[in-house]
């Protein structure tokens, strides 16, 4: 492979080229009528700083190490600025936000730089989040806090690594600026840092971007951005028609039942499944008040502005998407005027997710297949008794895997000795009673017997349960931590993190500390347990 230089890098900004702009170029907010996007320049900052860096999404753009570390870079990803070939672009989108209809939205503080050609080949959008206001910025500043930027930038990567379909993180700079912020809502605000993520993805358009455009009957631009989205995105699917507008619509089902089967897999809670965050690759987009499931609870949501309606909790998910989708079908329904073919494939998601999920759940458990028959009880019981008291997702499913079912599981049952792997995962050992331990000692004989009776030897389950359960997640006290020393200067942890969330399904042996339960001065922490938009 060659490397590129920043000077080098090759763009191709087809989005622009082949979808209509906004004819206005003054920078001021305003609505903006058949045009898929605005020209716009990222704001000056003053001292841009790198703090951190992906050296994999680097590599997908055929950087170097030593590019990246150059001066230049900083200045680049901060938006200071432009490179030979970018065009900086922000886009019009609409969207459903907690179930009602927003009205136009747009990329108020993410700006697209272009699209690069890598040495493969491939198409990668560059877009910084957090370089100033846009024509789509409506009250705000287009800008972005260093806590929000942490969080967004080692999400992005960690999701990756743990095979999750996401928008990638390239970099994370300081921009030398201070932004008043007020977390909460709740009128205390305070000054924080300011900074800017790079992101990277193939294409950033989300369900909004289409729906603005039928909820504004330009029907005719709404078919331009579907049928560039299937050239550009599914070439496989052929020369766009109504037909391929149908085998279109069940791709997004499928890859959205996916990313959603994976977000339940690893205890992923996004937190505003707003119609503006849903990516049509089916990509995990808009890393705000997500969390991570630390003890295990359905109606969990780490987001503050859900915490009354619990719209977007863990459990809801894959019916949000469903939601979603719904909206998606409407949207581009005058493009087929057939409402049959859209509700079947509509219908064929659930389906879908629930193939999936059954799927995903044997393999936590490392069996073959998932057996109606024994496993739809042996799965209810298992959610059941994970919110019976409280227990640690994440580390019960890495325990679980070391017991032992090639020993006679009678022997023991009345003991707690049954349960001694997974004791770990409890938040409070005073919870286990005596019935509790009774029901969960009864599910581990279960799951021994569906074990023994499959033919698994432990070793083939320890290694499939280990590959898919993983031992490290980005709990948000993890990142709370990292942001609580960036904002004093120190950036080492970051650094420590983005290492550690590269091999999530290893043990390191240096680093179990983060593989152990959430502490308790984490329970109720700002940032730990409660996030707002903000973040
Ligand atoms: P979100 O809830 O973060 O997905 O954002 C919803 C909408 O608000 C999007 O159109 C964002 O671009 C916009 N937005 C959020 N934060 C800001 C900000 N600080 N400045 C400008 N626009 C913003
Ligand atoms: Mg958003």
């Amino acid at each position: 492979m060659t490397y590129q230089t920043l000077e080098t890098l090759r763009f191709d900004n087809r989005f622009i080229h082949e979808l209509p702009a906004d004819p206005e170029t003054e920078n001021y907010c305003r609505q903006v009528m058949r045009a898929c996007y605005s020209f716009v320049k990222p704001t000056k900052v003053s001292q841009p700083q790198l703090i951190a860096y992906a050296k994999e999404v680097a590599e997908i753009l055929n950087l170097t190490d030593e590019e990246c570390e150059s001066p230049d870079f900083e200045q680049v990803f901060s938006g200071n600025r432009m490179l030979k070939g970018m065009t900086p672009y922000a886009t019009c989108y609409g969207g459903h936000q907690f179930g009602h209809w927003a009205g136009q939205l747009g990329d108020g503080r993410a700006i697209n730089l272009g699209e690069v050609i890598n040495q493969q080949g491939e198409r990668w959008v560059l877009q910084l989040k957090g370089a100033g206001q846009t024509p789509y910025s409506r009250r705000a500043d287009g800008l972005a806090v260093l806590r929000s930027s942490v969080r967004e930038f080692l999400c992005s990567e960690a999701m990756y690594h743990l095979g999750i379909p996401t928008t990638r993180a390239l970099s994370l700079t300081l921009t030398g600026e201070e932004i008043v912020r007020d977390m909460f809502y709740d009128g205390n605000p305070k000054l924080e840092l300011g900074a800017v993520v790079c992101r990277v993805a193939p294409s950033f358009t989300r369900f909004g971007n289409f729906q603005i455009f039928s909820a504004r009957r330009e029907t005719d631009v709404l078919q331009q951005l579907v049928d560039y989205t299937i050239r550009t995105d599914f070439p496989h699917l052929g020369e766009p028609s109504p037909e391929v507008y149908l085998n279109w619509f069940h791709e997004v089902c499928q890859r959205t039942a996916e990313l959603i089967v994976h977000w339940m897999r690893v205890g992923f809670v996004h937190g505003v499944m707003n119609t503006d965050n849903m990516s049509i690759l089916g990509l995990t987009i808009d890393y705000g008040p997500y969390g991570w499931l630390d003890n295990y609870s359905s109606d969990w949501t780490p987001n503050t502005t859900d915490a009354e309606g619990r719209r977007y909790c863990f459990g809801n998910q894959s019916h949000i998407a469903h939601w979603n989708l719904a909206q998606l079908a409407q949207t581009i329904y005058p493009l087929i005027e057939k409402a049959e073919p859209l509700q079947s494939i509509l219908d064929s998601y659930v389906k879908e997710f629930e193939r999936g999920w059954r799927k995903m759940m044997s393999q936590k458990l490392g069996l073959n297949t998932f057996e109606p028959a024994t496993d739809e009880t042996l799965v209810t019981e298992l959610l059941a008794i994970l919110q019976l008291v409280e227990t640690d997702m994440t580390i019960f499913y890495r325990q679980l895997a070391l017991i032992d079912t090639e020993v006679e599981s009678s022997s023991n049952i009345n003991g707690v000795t049954l349960m001694e792997p997974i004791m770990d995962a409890y938040y409070q050992p005073t919870q286990l009673t005596n019935d509790n331990v009774k029901r969960i000692n009864n599910w581990i004989c279960s799951y021994i017997e569906r074990v023994r009776h499959a033919g698994i030897s432990n070793e083939t389950r320890r290694m499939r349960m280990n590959s898919i359960n993983p031992n490290y997640v980005l709990r948000n006290y993890m990142a709370q931590l990292a942001i609580d020393k960036a904002e004093q200067g120190d950036n080492s942890m970051i650094n420590e993190l983005l290492e550690l969330l590269r091999y999530p399904y290893d043990e390191q042996s240096k680093k179990q500390e983060y593989a152990a339960k959430r502490p308790e001065w984490a329970r109720h922490r700002a940032g730990c347990s409660m996030l707002s938009c903000s973040s």
